[in-house]
Parts: structure tokens; sequence; C-alpha cells
């Protein structure tokens, strides 16, 4: 195929530019579109009009030199390198060196001058120029997409990335919007930044956000329905680029963002980056295409690094907090161990040392002493080795079908030994409570804790009611003291392993029941609140579904 290109010849003699004009007209690979000009001033005037491929330059013009024309050119006409031949005259070597240095991409001799010497040069600067256009808008598309690169990786918050990714993409194509869409698990997802060009509708951008959810709940095929021009095919299988072929629409570029080795080998497909435009028809360049690619690509890189750098940030937030933990237990050990171990000693020892004199009343009022105080560090160690296995997350959760009338019969059987003359449990029960799945252990765990605290916190007796509503799906578990209460302060925090509440005074107690009894209602995907008043009483409520959402 013969290219046609444009020509411009700055000569004062016309008879000069009528044989140039022949003899480029007669080029065999190449046509030319050529334009005259008599004197400086009007090349420059055309120069400034229209594009020219290559400018043929005679050096002596009558309203200027040809150099100061060609620093002129330069000067005046920024917007790609312009291509010079100049045309000297025999013995004018001096000019000809000069007008190289400036940049001219070759000179003739007008007297040696021959058909194909001139066509040979013209077709030869032609191609030099194509390649430092090439090279120049390489050079200029890295420098973009490193700057670009640079603005979106300088941040290691992942917000913050995408944010300005979006920013960025959509100054640098300059188009009317731009979104970062990305998949959940479960192939929907949702649109996680977008910048939109001022003026534009922002309903606009939750059209393609619709679309994308639409598509991404359909059989896990995201493409079917999105409108797309250009889809860069990097990655994509073809059942994709099959059916993205289908639905090609006129205004969007759409580029996959693929992580490389986020261990999840079967969806490395993070997301979807979009640049829309619609105030105008407008169809995309390859270089844009490509650089949305490269700059794709980078914003994978980043999006890794977030990711990596918070999933270490919260491991080392774990093992700090394993870490207070375990010397927490160390504390507690050493502090709650101490009271009741010279207890069982000095018990042991009275036992010991003066048994055969102490009566038999007496000798078990020691024995009993051992007795509970050993209870009572046996629970201690029981209660930690079941927080260390939550800290762990290695709680074991078995829901089976349960009796909740029997279940709490039971435990409320048991609570009742315990109980002094001063207090009254009171049980009541409505509603629909069958259908109940649950892990029996850890239930236990829970209301074990609640009602020995309703218990233990009410010093001065009073009644203790405990009720238990069935709704449809879930089961409500209400456990009412009238007790020291807590103050409000520290309502908050008693959740958390070894908190206690300011006005315990000496009741004796570590502060792990309320953190087991809540990680225990979690793993059943329930919930459990606290309302007290000091001096009033205390009211605890546990909400347990009745078909944890896995059964
Ligand atoms: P233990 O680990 O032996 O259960 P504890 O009872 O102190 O010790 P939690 O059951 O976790 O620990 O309770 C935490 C704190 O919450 C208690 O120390 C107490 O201050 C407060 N608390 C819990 N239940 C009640 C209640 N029914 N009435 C008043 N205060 C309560
Ligand atoms: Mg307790």
């Amino acid at each position: 195929m013969v290219d046609t290109w444009t020509l411009l010849i700055v000569d004062d003699c016309a008879a000069d530019r009528k044989i140039y004009r022949r003899y480029l007209l007669q080029d065999p690979y190449n046509t030319y579109k050529i334009f005259e000009a008599d004197c400086a001033e009007s090349g420059l005037a055309l120069c400034q009009k229209m594009h020219c491929d290559v400018i043929l330059l005679d050096f002596c013009l009558p309203d200027m030199s040809g150099l100061e024309l060609f620093d002129r050119l330069n000067k005046e006409i920024l917007d790609t390198p312009k291509t010079v031949i100049m045309l000297t005259g025999r013995g004018d070597e001096e000019v000809a060196v000069q007008a190289m240095k400036r940049g001219a991409q070759d000179y003739l001799v007008k007297q040696y001058l021959k058909p194909d010497v001139l066509q040979l040069a013209v077709r030869n600067a032609i191609k030099q120029s194509y390649l430092q256009a090439q090279l120049y808008k390489t050079r200029e598309r890295q420098r973009l997409i490193a700057t670009t690169a640079l603005r979106i990786r300088q941040s290691s918050d992942l917000e913050q990335i995408l944010n300005t990714a979006v920013v960025e993409v959509q100054q640098l194509l300059k188009c009317d919007r731009v979104l970062l869409y990305q998949f959940a698990p479960d192939n929907r997802g949702k649109t996680v930044a977008s910048s939109v060009e001022s003026g534009e509708t922002l309903a606009a951008s939750h059209d393609i956000q619709d679309i994308c959810q639409e598509v991404g709940g359909e059989n896990h095929v995201w493409g079917c329905k999105l409108p797309i021009t250009q889809v860069c095919e990097v990655g994509l299988s073809n059942d994709y680029l099959h059916l993205l072929e289908q639905f090609k629409t006129k205004d969007n570029l759409v580029v996959p963002i693929h992580l490389s080795n986020n261990g999840d080998r079967e969806n490395p497909l993070w997301g979807l980056l979009i640049a829309h435009h619609s105030s105008q028809e407008r169809q995309w360049q390859t270089d844009e295409v490509e650089m949305l690619n490269e700059l794709s690509v980078q914003l994978a890189i980043a999006i890794q690094q977030a990711e990596l750098l918070a999933q270490t940030q919260a491991a080392l937030l774990k093992e700090k907090q394993l870490n207070t933990f375990k010397s927490q237990i160390v504390a507690t050990v050493s502090h709650e161990y101490r009271t009741p171990l010279t207890s069982i000693l000095a018990a042991a020892s009275t036992l010991i040392k003066y048994g055969q004199q102490l009566n038999e009343s007496k000798q078990q009022k020691f024995l009993g002493m051992i007795e509970e105080k050993a209870r009572s560090m046996s629970k201690l160690v029981d209660n930690m080795l079941m927080v260390n296995q939550i800290e762990l997350d290695k709680t074991r959760f078995k829901p089976i079908p349960l009796d909740l009338l029997q279940f709490f019969t039971d435990i409320l059987e048991q609570a009742q030994e315990t109980l002094t003359h001063e207090h009254e449990l009171i049980f009541n029960s409505s509603g629909n409570y069958q259908d109940f799945w649950g892990d029996r252990g850890l239930l236990q765990q829970i209301f074990i804790n609640l009602v020995s605290n309703a218990i233990k916190y009410s010093p001065n007796g009073g009644n203790i009611k405990f009720e238990l509503i069935g709704t449809e799906s879930d089961v409500m578990v209400y456990i009412k003291d009238e007790g020291i209460g807590i103050p409000i302060a520290d309502q908050q925090k008693l959740f958390q392993s070894f908190s206690r509440g300011s006005n315990v005074g000496t009741i004796p107690g570590t502060g792990l029941g309320l953190a087991i009894a809540k990680s225990c209602v979690e793993l059943h995907g329930g919930n459990i609140q606290l309302s007290s008043q000091i001096g009033q009483g205390t009211k605890v409520i546990v909400s347990l579904p009745k078909q944890p959402s896995f059964v």
C-alpha cells in the first residue's frame, strides 16, 4: 500500500519548486500532498495551519534565512519535532552543518539534485521522523505511567490507593468517569472507588454498578451484560471474551485487575478498572488501552502490597493481644492461686499436725474448705483453658438438636444448690422454643456463668428471674437479678477477658465468665446484651438463632 504524506516546499524560486514537485510525484513508493510557499512568513503560516510530515527548506529566502525560519518553526510550532531537509547551494556546507546541529534531518545541494536523490532523502526523513515520533510517544507514555503509578503506590492504605487510582486514570485519559469494581468471593461485587467528571451525574455511574452487580450474580459470568467496547484481553478466558464480544457499545474501556500471587489460583480476578465516556462518542486508541492495562498491573501490585501490609499488621496486633493475654494469665494465676493455695496449705498442715486433737466437725470444716478452694482453683483453670482456646480460635462448635426446656431445668437445678435462702430463682418460659439447635457444652458455659453471676453479685439475696421466650426464628433468654448492679462506666468493657466492675468489693472472680459467654453466643451466631443500674440489679439478654446458619 502506498502512503500519502504531506509535504511543504519553502523556496522563493518557482522553477525550483516545480522541479521538486515533479521529482517527488514520480516516487514509486510514496505519494505526496504537496504545498508550496515562496517566502518564510507564508511557510510559517502554513505550518501553523496544518501538520507537515516533511518541510523542504531553501536556505536563502527573501524575508529571512532558512536557518532563521527553522528556529522560528521550532519555537512557535510546538506539537511535534519538525522534520526539515535543508536545500543549500554549492559551497554552503557551513550552513548545512549549522542546520544539522539545529536538528535538520538532512541537507541536499541544489545543483546536484536528481529525482532519486530527492525521493530517497524525503523517504528516509519520513522514516526517521516516524521512528522518532514513536520513540517520543513511548517515552511520554512511560513517563505518564510511571508518575501515575508512583502516585497510586505512594500510599499503603487500600482505600486511598483505590481513590487515587480512579482520579489519576480519569485525568490521564480525560474521560467522564472511572470506576473500580471489585468482585466478592460469591462473584457479586461492588464499586469500590469512582471518579466522576464534574457535571456528569452520579446516577450514570450507578448504572454501571448495577449492571456489574446484576452480571456478577448470574452464574458466575460477569461479562454477559456489561456494555463493553474494548476489553483488554490479557488473562481473560475465551468464555468471557466470547460473551463480552456480544455486548459492545461505544464508550467503555474495561481492563481486568489480576492479583498474581494471591494464593487463590482459581479466582485471581480481583476486579475491573472501567473508563467510561458518554458525553461524546469516543474511539479508544491502542496506546490508551495499553496505558490502562499497564496501570491495572501497577494497581494490582499496589493492592496486593496494601493487603499484605494489612494482613501483617493484623497478625502483629493479634500477636500483641496474645502476648498481653498471656501476661494477664500469668498475673491472674499467680494472684488468684496464691490465696486459696495458702488456705489449703494451712488447712492441710493443721490437719496433719493437730488432726488427732480436733473433733470430727472441725476436721470436716477444714476438709470442706480444702475441697471448696480446690474446686474454685480447678474452675479457674477450666476458664483459662477455655479463654485460651477462644483466643486461638480453636473452640469447636458442634450443634445438635436440643430440648431447651430440659436443658434449662438442669442448669437451674444445679444453680439451686448454690442458693442461700435469701435468693429466689423464678423460671418462666413462653412462645415456641422447639426445633432449637445448639452446642450443649458452649450453652452450658453461657448460662452457668450468667446464672452464677446473678447469684454471686446479689449478696443480699433477692429474686433472680430466668425467662425463656421462643419466637419463629430465635430464642431469647432473660436473666434478671436485684443485686449490686454495674457502674455505667464499667459496662462496655466487661465482655473483655479479665475485666471486672469497680464495685465488686471482696466478691471473688477473675473477670472471665462474660468473655467466655460472649464468645460462645457468637459461635451460635447470636447476641448478648447487658443493662444494669448500680444498686438496682442487672439484666442480661441472650438471643440465639434457633438454627445456626450452617446447620
Ligand atoms: P469469673 O471469671 O469467675 O466469672 P467474674 O464474675 O468477675 O469472674 P465475669 O463473669 O466476666 O467475671 O463478670 C465480669 C464482671 O462483670 C464482674 O466482675 C462484675 O463486676 C460484673 N458483673 C457480671 N455480672 C454481674 C451481675 N449480674 N451483677 C453485677 N455485676 C456483674
Ligand atoms: Mg462471673
